[in-house]
This record gives C-alpha cells, structure tokens and sequence, in this order.
C-alpha cells in the first residue's frame, strides 16, 4: 500500500505518539525513518561500551512523558504492549566543590527539611512557592499543553483573565518572563539552593540569565517533587517500541531506512512524500514532519510552495548551544565524596557545579564559542532507578553537557586545549572529555579506577545521529524567547499548522519545544480527531435524559 490517511516524517517521540493517536483513531498511518532504527533522540544500546551494560545514548528521563496528555491516554495501551516504569524518591541533588550537597526530592515535608537545613526560613519559601505554583498549576502547564495559535489558546487566555483579573494577568506575565536568577535569589536565601535550581533551567534550553528562565525553573523543580525521575526499565526503547506497536497492531506501517528527500504539493495541500530512492508515498488526509524548520522550508518543500516570508524566516531560525553525551561503565557503584555520599549514589541526577554563578558562567562562555572553564556536569545514575541497566554490582553513568559552543569553537575558556580549526575531531572530543571526567573524579573517588571502558559523542557525533540536531543542538532550535511559546518556532509560521493546506510540523522545533513530552504530537492528532464542529455542538445540547431524569424526582 503506497496511500495512507496519513504519512509522519521522522519516528521521534512527537511523530510516533501522533501516529499511534491517529491510528487508534481509525487512521491508516505510515511512519519514515531515515534511520536504521526507530525513536529520533530516543536510542537505547545493549552492550554499548561492554557486554550486558545498556546505555542510553541520548535522552534517557521520562518526568515529561509519564506527565503528559500523550501517556494519560495511552497507559493502558502502552502497559499492555510490555512498557513499565520505575521510578526514585530522590531525583535530583547537586554536588558543589567544597563537598556539601543539596537534594530535591518528591517528598514536599522533606524538601522543606532539606530548604531549612541549609538555611533557615527557605523551608517555608520553598512550600510558599510550591503552593502558590499549584494554585496556577492549570494556567502553567496549560501555557505548555495548549495550541496557543488557535481556539483553545484563545480560550486559555480568556480563563487566565477570569481567574486573575487584568492586575494578576499581568503579574502572572510578568513573573513568568522573569529570569531564573532573579527568581531563586528572591525566593531563596542560600546559595545552596540557587545552586540546586539553576543547573534545571539547562534542561529546558536556557541559560539562568534568559528571559522565561524563572518561570522554566519553578515548572521543572516543581514537576520533579510532583513526578520523580521515571524511566522505562530497560530504556527507552521499550516507549518506541510500544507506540510503534500501537500504529502496527492498526495496521499501520513503520519503515526504516526511508529518508523522505520532498512532500509533494498540489494546489497548495500536501499530497504526500518522495523518498530519497524515489518512492512516493501518498497522504489522503495529512503529512506530519518532525523535522526542523530549517529542512521543512529548506529542504522538503521547493521555493514557490511556501510564502516568501516564511522561507526567509526559517533560513533564519536559530539553533542554540551544542551538547555531549559521555557514558562510563563502571566495575562497581560510585563512591562519592563528602558527607551526603550515600544520598548522591542514590540520586537519579547529580549536578556538579559551583552554583547559579557556575552556571552561568559556563553558559556566557559557550555562548562566546568558548568550551567552559567549568561545565555543569550532568551525572545521571540510571542503575539508581534500572538496576537492570548493568550486570549485578556494576553500574553506568550518564553524563551530559549542555554549555558548548553552537557551531565552530572558538577557544579554550581555560586556555588548556588546542580547539584547532574548531571543528569536532576525536581528539578534542576526547580530551574535552579528560577534562569532564577528572573533574567529576573529585567527586566520586573511585571513577578513575572504576571505569571499564568510556564513549564520547560530540555535537558532531549527536547531529551525526540525527539531523534535527543542528550542530549538535540537542534542542533542535535555540528556545529564546522570541523561538519559545507563542513564537515557537519562529513568528513567520508558528504553532503546528503550516501555510500548506494539510502539512503539520511537529517536534523539538515547534511548541511546547524540546523533550519527551510528545506534546506537539499529542495537539496535532487531537486537531485532526477532532469530531466535526455540528458534532461538538450536538454533544454540548442538553440530552432527553436530562429532561426525564428531572420529571422522575
Ligand atoms: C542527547 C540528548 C539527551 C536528551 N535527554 C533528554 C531526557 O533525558 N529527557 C527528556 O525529556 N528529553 C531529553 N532530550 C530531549 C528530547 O529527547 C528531544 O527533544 C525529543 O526526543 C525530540 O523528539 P522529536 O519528536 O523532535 O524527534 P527526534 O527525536 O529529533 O527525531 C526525529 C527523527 O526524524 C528523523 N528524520 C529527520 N529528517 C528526516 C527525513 N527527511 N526523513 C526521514 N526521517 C527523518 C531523524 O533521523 C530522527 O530519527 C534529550 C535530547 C538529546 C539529543
């Protein structure tokens, strides 16, 4: 069968989910991959770096998928096609270089404990701000689960004016356009705990300076109390291989190997795909691409198929920092220093940094094309969660660096490495990740000697694996303001729908942005179920029922 109701491009989390969404929906569906595998940023690797130790080569938490409208609709079949969760009471610490350490868990009451024991009175800050969060909670996370361009967004703009008034709408803006700095300073006295927050806002594609970084620290530090730090056990594979199973159980299909090279266009509606070995691939009804605006517009559509305007813009749409992935197999648990050892080797992710200042300073660097000083070291431990990730005894880390240079390096914050023409080569790949590893080994006294064996992916390496990663963007797109939310990803065409009748654009690039929130898979498959507008109407009418069931009292 070469036409399908609907053909996605690309099997990232937000292709995927839409494509099991339609699918159960009736839909016929056919998923391209250009790939040899399935799941875009989700890779998870058996016998990566050594026999029986599996790694996830990219994304590895899933707070944002088990929190999603994507997950709350497809548990059930999701958990019936072998997915299982597991989660930790303790998500998040962060390790400072004087050997003290500061926590957050999913526990409010030991949270306060926590905020208190490094300085009295944030205890109370803490609860204050996590209540007064909760009381908006709806308005927050409807900002991020909403189509803003569209009626409902319209309609949650019109609630936020009911609820808060024109006074409170404006704070509510206000607070949220805050930078994470000026929030944790006034929220919080100590030091401690700025240092704790602020290495979250890199999870969200900002740095502690930028605007709408406040208000991303307080959803995130929130979300993880509220969510933990689930994870699939056995890795990630096991979501892609469960939505995949949702479209193939509907009699769809998902096919590898399958680089879409163009979306066909007549009449200005988009009729389908050419693969780059020049078969065609029909849409009756839709084609979803989860690409980046800069191969849509780019690459897939020709010139005269989009308005000029919006050709220009996406040739302009900017991508952000580069990240890296390290993975270490060890021969047994870490050993981390300090007083809190035992809790920072229970910790699912462990941020090693001086603190907000730390932060920021390894940001500002990246962003002058400088490899930092003083990265933030990312220290996931999925063994605290999945212990089935690595033989008995053993263990894995994940690290992760999200404050390199977008493109070319310029230097050497440190003025220790020979960047050379600042393009990635192993060598700089690898002796960066010396740098990264002997630093984190100051804090975990057996890394040295516990590594088995060690794998370094560059930005090069990342985009390597995947083209919507940009120079190795792990956020396909920089998420500053005026490419976030209601400009996501970029003013000329923003939200899902495209000035093609027909053709989606879904994915990291579009709102609510990067992660495995398959948010933007979820609002285009619900756009497209949606019942006719004459069905909706009848549906709100009162029923006979109503009537009868009053006459009976
Ligand atoms: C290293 C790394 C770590 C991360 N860690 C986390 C984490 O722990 N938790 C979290 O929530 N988020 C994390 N993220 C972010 C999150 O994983 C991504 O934002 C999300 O997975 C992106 O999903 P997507 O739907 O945009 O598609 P992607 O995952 O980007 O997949 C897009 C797919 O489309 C394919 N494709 C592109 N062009 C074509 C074409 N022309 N034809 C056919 N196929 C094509 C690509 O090969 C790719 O497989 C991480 C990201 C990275 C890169």
């Amino acid at each position: 069968m070469t036409t399908f109701d609907a053909v996605l491009v690309g099997s990232g989390i937000n292709t995927l989910t839409a494509g099991a969404l339609l699918a159960r929906d009736g839909w016929s569906v056919c998923v391209l991959e250009r790939a040899d595998r399935l799941g875009g940023a989700i890779r998870t690797e058996q016998d990566y770096t050594l026999p029986g130790f599996t790694h996830e080569v990219m994304s590895s938490w899933h707070p944002l998928f088990q929190g999603s409208a994507a997950y709350a609709e497809l548990a059930d079949d999701l958990h019936g096609r072998g997915l299982e969760y597991v989660n930790t009471e303790h998500p998040t610490g962060t390790a400072f270089p004087d050997g003290s350490a500061m926590f957050l868990g999913t526990s409010l009451e030991a949270n306060v404990a926590e905020f208190d024991r490094v300085a009295e009175g944030d205890g109370g800050a803490w609860q204050r701000q996590f209540e007064e969060f909760m009381g908006q909670a709806d308005l927050s996370f409807g900002v991020l689960g909403t189509e803003l361009w569209s009626g409902s967004g319209l309609g949650l703009g019109q609630r936020m004016f009911r609820r808060l008034g024109r006074r409170g709408l404006l704070e509510f803006a206000g607070h949220a356009l805050g930078t994470c700095r000026d929030w944790t300073q006034a929220t919080f006295r100590s030091e401690q705990a700025h240092g704790l927050l602020a290495p979250w806002v890199l999870h969200t594609g900002l740095g502690p300076d930028n605007a709408v970084s406040g208000f991303m620290t307080q959803v995130i530090a929130c979300a993880v109390q509220l969510g933990g730090m689930p994870v699939p056990v056995g890795g990630g594979v096991k979501l892609v291989e469960a939505l995949s199973d949702i479209v193939r159980d509907a009699g769809g299909e998902l096919r590898t190997s399958a680089p879409v090279r163009r979306i066909t266009v007549s009449s200005g509606r988009a009729t389908g795909v050419v693969l780059d070995d020049g078969d065609v691939i029909s849409a009756n009804r839709a084609v979803i691409a989860g690409v980046t605006p800069t191969q849509l517009y780019g690459e897939l559509l020709r010139p005269h198929e989009t308005p000029d305007d919006v050709r220009d813009a996406a040739a302009r749409y900017r991508y952000g920092r580069a990240g890296m992935q390290i993975h270490l197999a060890m021969d047994e648990p870490p050993r981390w220093t300090g007083p809190d050892a035992d809790r920072l080797a229970r910790s699912a992710i462990v941020h090693v940094t001086s603190g907000l200042d730390g932060v920021s300073r390894a940001v500002n660097e990246a962003e002058r094309g400088l490899l930092p000083a003083e990265a933030t070291i990312v220290a996931g431990q999925p063994c605290a969660v999945d212990p089935s990730r690595a033989p008995d005894g053993k263990w894995i880390v994940w690290i992760q660096l999200q404050e390199l240079p977008a493109g070319r390096v310029k230097g050497d914050a440190a003025g220790e490495l020979d960047v050379g023409d600042g393009t990635w080569t192993d060598e700089l790949r690898e002796a960066y990740a010396d740098r990264i590893v002997a630093r984190l080994g100051a804090s975990i006294e057996n890394l040295a000697s516990a590594t088995l064996r060690r794998i370094a992916l560059s930005p090069a390496d990342l985009e390597a694996l995947n083209p919507n990663l940009v120079a190795g963007d792990i956020y396909a797109g920089s998420c500053a303001l005026d490419q976030n939310l209601l400009w996501r990803p970029f003013a000329a065409a923003p939200g899902h729908r495209t000035t093609v009748e027909s053709l989606w654009h879904v994915g990291a690039s579009t709102h609510p942005g990067p992660g495995l929130g398959a948010g933007s898979g979820y609002l285009v498959a619900k756009e497209l179920t949606k019942p006719p507008v004459h069905r909706r109407l009848v549906a709100r009418l009162p029923k006979v029922s109503d009537f009868t069931s009053d006459t009976s009292r």
